[in-house]
């Protein structure tokens, strides 16, 4: 048969066709599967420390015989099993807890067994609590206990010894076949293995260190794959033409060279009719962070190319204002300005701001959601084409009810996170000319993950608060504390404040949160609140009650919203002044700070209550973050450590990211690198078209289809 990198992995030698359902489980179906397997870690047996120069605290690797084996039940009903091991030299003792199933491998067994573990002081000697061990069976060949082993992520039905066999005959037989899509220089540079190397090196290490180096290879691969997506869609943005604004920029003194691109010197010229707008239409000054991004966004606005700026901002940070401003200059310059976020309730709490603001200025406002008539939709689209809308703001329904525009220049999109690359790419198609795009996240993103998954935006920081707001006080209390929590909301309901009530994410399915909201409301408004007026809203309710009851929280008509997650994003109701979560501990800490962001918008003391029993360190430990901070920054990086960065970001998203091997927290520097080498890359051949260029391409367009669809097409 001819070797190829396809052929099923139960062909590996080692393997066979008994464990290719296991195989197929883990994800090991093909030769190039299991090459690509990155082991835990690697155990180096050349050297065997003997147990009496073990050292309690280290972590190491030793080799004996069992002596004694024993299970003695505990008082809470469990088993510890322990295995005395000799080498000659000393005495250790290994202890499970139980796992009966150590049991039966190890209770007769009389060869010998590699263990590895912590090691600990013991009353006489040493022990290891829970080690990994591996037995030496007669048909093992020992000549391969004298190497450094991978250790592989154990595999249901997959025993460490299969999982070393296939990855040592992939490795020796079948590397050799992998393509190394990297050019010579970009490999020398970052002092990267060639691919084939890499691939052997990862299952049979020849020295201690390569097989960390094989992984880094990888890593590094993985990074770079996605750093070229968005570097050569930024210098594809770059060079297109785009629409230069009529914004005044102050003159520069210095003479523009090749080394700097763009004005740098330039500075926003701030006595201007636009500014004079601007702060007619606003009812607030403008931050001073506001103020600076503001000005970041029109000197982007005025260069001839099209911006693509993402504007991060913490909940309440103001980015809504920002984007006005922005929407106001497309406007007067005589382009139309979109807006699109992601939920109904959003686009129409924006469309009823931006309708306040422009108003007084004869600017005329559109709404497009997916709930309208048809009717309400044609007049909506006729207005948006025949120029008479000067801005639209609404759902994807922007995208999907075919929308088009007589002259858009701004793109405007609001929590980014919601959406992917190609709704982004979808809605900046809709101008005849390039228009600028500026994206708005309050999702505070480590700079990681901004680095990860925004290389192509240049980016700006509202890093400051509109002053006069009190920081939200929170505080973590029990279940059996809200009799207690209650009467303190009702103190501040009786002072003419609002609060929100934020029932618990029991499940995924929107139905059980409905009822779960259902409930919640009937509690508090049949038995703790039945003076006040509450209202309900979850995401099973139609559009239009939903939005009957927002309007009615807003216009003060109810004192209390029960509310499923659906408020999480961008609700702005500055009188509701406390928010009670129940479960918090169910809730991740980005979204818990999301839904804090709806309170603590007006000028009074606002409060957060997380009811939550926290069992366990972990749920205690975020509990007391939210209590400590209210930085979105500190909270998404604690979230990020905690629960990795699907969560933070989305599934889709974090998918969309080709990330297998690379981890985004601990490779952070393999990232740096990968970055720089795709700026490298693109500076030499920017659209990858040289012949050494074609490997790597081929490869991005696997890993990122989505992606390259739009980048490289
Ligand atoms: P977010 O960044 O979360 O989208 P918003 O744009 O919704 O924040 O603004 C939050 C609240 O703060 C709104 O009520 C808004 O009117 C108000 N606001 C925004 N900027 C300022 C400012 N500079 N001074 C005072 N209030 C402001
Ligand atoms: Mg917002």
């Amino acid at each position: 048969m001819a070797r190829s990198l396809d052929t099923e992995a139960q062909y590996l030698k080692g393997v066979g066709s008994r464990f290719a359902n296991a195989m197929a489980k883990a994800g090991l179906r093909t030769v190039r599967d299991v090459l690509y397997r990155v082991p835990r870690r690697y155990e180096d047996r050349r050297a065997l420390p003997p147990i009496r120069s073990l050292k309690p605290g280290q972590f190491a690797t030793v080799k004996g015989r069992i002596t004694h084996f024993e299970g003695r039940p505990t008082r809470g009903g469990m088993v510890i099993l322990k295995a005395s091991v000799s080498d000659g030299t000393g005495l250790i003792e290994l202890t499970w807890f139980n796992q009966p199933w150590i049991k039966r491998a190890l209770g007769a067994y009389k060869g010998e067994i590699i263990a590895y573990g912590m090691v600990k002081e013991a009353q006489w000697g040493y022990e290891m609590n829970s080690p990994e061990f591996e037995t030496l069976g007669e048909d093992d060949d020992p000549e391969e206990f004298l190497k450094i082993v991978p250790v592989y992520p154990l595999v249901d039905g997959l025993s460490q010894k299969t999982m070393r066999k296939a990855g040592a005959c992939a490795a020796s037989e079948y590397a050799d076949l992998v393509q190394d899509p990297l050019p010579a220089w970009l490999r020398k540079q970052f002092d990267l293995l060639p691919l084939a190397d890499a691939l052997r090196e990862l299952h049979l290490p020849s020295e201690s260190g390569l097989g960390q180096k094989a992984r880094r290879r990888l890593v590094f691969d993985e990074f770079l794959d996605l750093q070229l997506t968005l570097q050569i869609k930024r210098q594809n943005v770059e060079a297109e033409a785009g629409i230069s604004f009529p914004i005044p920029l102050l003159e520069s003194g210095g003479r523009i060279t090749q080394d700097s691109p763009g004005n740098l010197l330039d500075d926003v010229r701030e006595e201007t009719p636009l500014w004079d707008q601007i702060h007619t239409m606003l009812p607030f000054e403008l931050t001073g962070a506001q103020r600076r991004v503001i000005k970041e966004i029109f000197k982007d606005m005025a260069t001839p190319h099209p911006m693509n700026r993402l504007v991060q901002g913490d909940v309440g940070s103001g980015k809504t204002a920002v984007a006005a401003c922005a929407m106001l200059a497309a406007a007067r310059s005589g382009y139309q300005a979109v807006l699109m976020a992601p939920t109904e309730i959003l686009a129409e709490q924006h469309h009823a701001n931006l309708v306040r603001l422009f108003e007084s200025l004869g600017l005329e406002v559109a709404l497009m959601v997916g709930k309208l008539t048809p009717n309400q939709k044609r007049q909506a689209r006729e207005r948006v084409a025949a120029g008479r809308a000067h801005l639209a703001v609404g759902t994807q329904a922007l995208i999907q009810e075919g929308v088009v525009f007589a002259k858009l220049g701004l793109v405007v999109i609001d929590e980014q996170h919601r959406f992917g690359v190609v709704q982004r790419a979808a809605l900046r198609a809709k101008g005849q000319e390039n228009p600028d795009v500026l994206v708005m996240t309050a999702t505070p993103i480590p700079r990681t993950l901004t680095m990860a998954l925004y290389g192509d935006l240049d980016q700006s920081r509202i890093d400051e608060m509109p002053a006069g707001r009190l920081p939200i006080k929170t505080h973590w209390k029990l279940p059996s504390d809200r009799p207690a929590v209650y009467e303190a909301v009702k103190k501040l309901l009786v002072h003419g404040r609002q609060a929100y009530f934020v029932c618990p994410l029991v499940s995924e399915s929107e139905k059980m949160l409905a009822q779960a909201a259902e409930d919640l409301h009937y509690r508090l408004s049949h038995y703790h609140f039945t003076d006040y007026r509450v209202g309900l809203l979850h995401g099973q309710m139609k559009a239009q009650e939903k939005d009957q009851i927002m309007e009615q929280f807003r216009r003060h008509e109810l004192d209390i919203l029960v509310a499923s997650t659906v408020i999480e994003v961008g609700v702005d109701v500055p009188n509701a002044s406390s928010m009670v979560i129940e479960d918090a501990n169910r809730f991740g800490l980005s979204q818990l700070h999301q839904l804090r962001g709806r309170v603590g918008r007006g000028s009074h003391q606002s409060y957060c209550v997380l009811i939550a029993d926290a069992q366990n360190d972990d749920a205690r430990r975020r509990m007391e973050i939210m209590v400590e901070t209210t930085d979105g920054f500190k909270i998404a990086e604690e979230d990020l450590r905690l629960r990795g960065p699907g969560e933070l970001i989305g599934t889709r998203q974090s998918g969309n990211l080709g990330l297998e091997i690379a981890d985004l927290i601990a490779d952070v520097a393999v990232l740096d690198e990968a970055r720089e080498a795709a700026v490298e890359i693109v500076k030499r051949d920017p659209k990858l078209m040289a012949k050494e260029s074609q490997a790597l391409l081929k490869r991005i367009k696997e890993r990122h289809p989505e992606e390259a669809l739009i980048a490289i097409s």
